[in-house]
């Protein structure tokens, strides 16, 4: 899998500590997470329909909790200006 660019880390973790300096997991209240190495697109579709082609979506990225596993999801245009 190919990796996010370390710019895009930067700017990512930056933006997210500036705004939630003490993010707690809201499973085990542990602090210490993990950004997953690529994105997490969010099928959006009008139905339930079986999609054929990969549907428009909702760009995320996920910080995995370290300690249990949790998995948060945040949109990736609340964070980073200029998307790779
Ligand atoms: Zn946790």
């Amino acid at each position: 899998m190919q990796r996010f660019e370390k710019k895009f880390v930067e700017e990512f973790i930056s933006s997210f500590e500036a705004k939630f300096p003490n993010v707690k997991c809201p499973v085990c209240g542990h602090s210490d997470f993990e950004l997953l190495p690529g994105y997490h697109v969010h099928a959006l579709q009008t139905n339930t329909d079986f999609a054929m082609m990969p549907p428009k979506g909702a760009k995320t990225v996920t910080l995995a909790c370290k300690t249990c596993g949790y998995l948060l999801n945040f949109m990736v245009s609340a964070y980073v200006k200029d998307e790779q």
